[in-house]
């Protein structure tokens, strides 16, 4: 079984994304030129993002993880976000930068949520990057400083977006069968 065969359509390929990063790296090693720049990604969806980001920034940097469970659909209401790991060391006095999939209704308040707890750790700045913006969909506001691209409202997969679980893996953005997700 191929995964690829369940991708109805290539929405970023892998080479418009390899460059998008190299820009991206270009602008971030600029920015933080002379400063102790931090990346936090937050898993698991952003790890892929994070291990070719890393490697087009040419200013000295460490990376760290987070993992954050939202209580689904309940979130939304009760913007109840845990921490599910933390990072592995302090931020206090350094510039930290989120590193995120993606950004869509802003309603599950992880960005928020993340981005409030590390400011409170003393962190020298705060900021976020992520590699989609869908929005469309905003629902609330959050604070993006970095983008690789803005999406169109779908449902998106690959590059370490998933769907169940699943399509991490692919090296593209693309967007899935109706079969494959019991739209069709
Ligand atoms: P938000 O609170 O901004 O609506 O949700 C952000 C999180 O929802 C993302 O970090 C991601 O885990 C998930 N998400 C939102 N849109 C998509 C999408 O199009 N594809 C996938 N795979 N996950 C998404």
């Amino acid at each position: 079984m191929d995964i690829n065969q369940d991708i109805a359509q290539v929405l970023i390929t892998e080479d418009q994304i390899a460059g998008r990063i190299k820009e991206l790296g270009i602008q971030i090693s600029k920015d933080y030129e002379g400063k102790e720049l931090v990346l936090v990604a937050i898993l698991k969806g952003a790890s892929i993002f994070l291990a070719d980001l890393v490697r087009e920034i040419s200013i000295p940097l460490s990376f760290d993880f987070v993992a954050i469970s939202s209580y689904g659909a309940d979130s939304r209401s009760s913007g109840v976000v845990r921490l599910l790991k933390d990072l592995d060391e302090s931020i206090e006095s350094k510039h930290v930068l989120v590193v995120e999939d993606i950004v869509d209704t802003g309603w599950t308040l992880r960005l928020s949520y993340i981005v409030e707890n590390l400011r409170s750790r003393k962190a020298a700045s705060v900021r976020v990057c992520t590699l989609l913006d869908k929005p469309s969909q905003r629902k609330v506001d959050v604070g993006i400083d970095y983008n690789g691209f803005t999406v169109e409202d779908k449902y998106v997969v690959g590059y370490g977006l998933d769907f169940n679980g699943k399509y991490r893996s692919l090296p593209y953005i693309g967007v899935l069968k109706p079969e494959v997700y019991g739209g069709g």
